[in-house]
């Protein structure tokens, strides 16, 4: 208590110092304008519908990149431009499993991100299972080798997305501790929380192009599935699977980040960055992953666009980064081509986390710091989310920039429900509520009027 009691003194405190009443009020104004309106709502139907599912380096992402061109175009906005960048891409191909014996029947899977192929014929074999990925990696070769491993560990479902970076180790992994011991493929649990019968896809780590350790070929089970393998497991011994995978990796393809601004007044040297990733995975429409992070920063920067009069002291950029899912790759390629002016960066947050409401209001600044930084919440907490740690990072797209210096901050989305659709093909926009995208949209106008007319540094 005693501490609350402190935080709330020293931050009105500095809420005198760095930002009026007036802005307070200007940012509450404009705030109110975001919730009665529905850009967001419309820009996310635009992109999932016109251009549907945009892998990293496809021409369906270069679909994107052109509709958010135009887009950013007719809002108005100032330097509009795709910042291009080359990668290898990775895209699906054929994908079927199914139990061969006691009790044969087909499986819902997905191939991993990044998967090799069995070749046309697919592969048979025994099941190895395992509770874990340590626990596989624990294991002898000799009850792994000529098997198929399936590793059959739980996410936690959680408000702010916590079990993913948990359970999305196996993910990860999988593929490259079962080549070590000779497995013929790998079958992971989903990383999700639904039990629909949809299998979860993502990306496994990205090694070194030696053909030593490109992984076996690694697919999600749908969680019904997976409950009905270890069923059968329990009960019997000698399982068998039969498992086709064809995914294709191609040596080079171009993605790009889109970056539109507003420019500032007097400051216009001091950039104010709010992003979101244009890229999303092949199955669904990338609705909540992440076309409602496009349209919240995009309808946020709109809001302010046409604020009026006196404009923005600070420059506020928009940054849709290209091939996020596949490895933060444009996040990568925006650090290293703005590498000169990252000290010029004020501040910067990406939406990544679906269209829920944000409950919290984290920074992850200089510790000094900290309570102008959560100035810049004040309409977000007066709306009803707590204050929160200092130990936001940002959104997946800030990685770089984060370790580059520039201080980020964390609208936090209830995420409950995100992990249900979350890289499956029931990411779609009948998911999306308008009022809960509006209240995103209306958080970050307020935080992005503040930080773009304050006068305070957070490093
Ligand atoms: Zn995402």
């Amino acid at each position: 208590m005693v501490t609350l009691l402190l935080v709330a003194a020293s931050m009105s405190t500095a809420i005198a110092q760095t930002i009026s009443p007036q802005m307070q009020e200007k940012a509450a104004q404009l705030a109110g304008e975001a919730l009665a309106d529905d850009l967001a709502y419309r820009l996310v139907e635009s992109l999932t519908t016109e251009v549907g599912p945009r892998l990293a380096g496809t021409e369906a992402e270069k679909r994107a990149r052109q509709w958010a061109v135009r887009k950013l175009s007719a809002l108005g906005f100032a330097n509009v431009r795709v910042e291009p960048f080359e990668l290898p891409v990775w895209v699906r191909g054929l994908e079927e499993a199914a139990i061969t014996a006691p009790f044969p029947q087909p499986l819902v899977i997905a191939a991993l991100g990044g998967s090799t192929s069995t070749g046309p014929d697919g592969v048979e074999g025994e099941v190895a299972a395992f509770t874990s990925l340590a626990d596989l990696a624990a294991a002898p070769v000799s009850a792994v080798q000529g098997k198929i491993v399936f590793i059959d560990e739980v996410m936690t479902r959680t408000q702010d997305g916590s079990g993913y970076s948990v359970a999305a180790v196996k993910r990860r992994n999988a593929a490259y501790t079962a080549q070590q011991k000779g497995a013929l493929a790998v079958l992971i649990r989903s990383v999700g929380t639904s039990s629909h019968r949809f299998a979860h896809t993502g990306q496994m780590r990205r090694l070194t192009d030696s053909a030593a350790d490109t992984g076996v070929p690694a697919a999600a089970l749908s969680a019904p599935d997976a409950d009905q393998l270890q069923r059968i497991l329990r009960a019997h011994d000698g399982v068998r699977l039969r498992i086709l995978l064809t995914p294709e990796q191609r040596p080079a393809g171009t993605s790009g980040n889109v970056v539109a601004e507003i420019p500032g007044t007097e400051a216009a040297g001091e950039i104010v960055l709010i992003g979101a990733h244009l890229d999303s995975w092949d199955q669904g429409t990338g609705a909540i992953d992440d076309g409602a992070g496009v349209g919240i920063v995009i309808a946020a920067a709109r809001h302010l666009l046409v604020a009026g009069p006196g404009g923005l002291r600070r420059t506020v950029r928009i940054v849709l980064f290209g091939a996020e899912e596949v490895g933060l790759v444009g996040a990568k390629a925006y650090a290293q081509r703005h590498a000169q002016t990252l000290s010029q960066h004020i501040i910067a947050s990406e939406s990544d986390f679906g269209a829920g409401r944000i409950w919290r209001f984290d920074t992850g600044v200089d510790e000094a710091r900290v309570a102008a930084a959560q100035e810049l919440g004040v309409w977000i907490r007066q709306m009803g989310a707590g204050p929160g740690d200092n130990n936001a990072t940002g959104g997946p797209d800030m990685k770089y920039l984060r370790e580059a210096g520039v201080p980020v901050v964390g609208l936090r989305q209830n995420g409950w429900d995100y992990f249900d659709l979350h890289h499956t093909p029931n990411d779609t926009l009948d998911k999306i509520d308008p009022q809960d995208l509006a209240h995103n949209v209306a958080a970050w106008v307020s935080f992005v009027y503040l930080a773009a007319n304050g006068g305070e540094y957070y490093r």
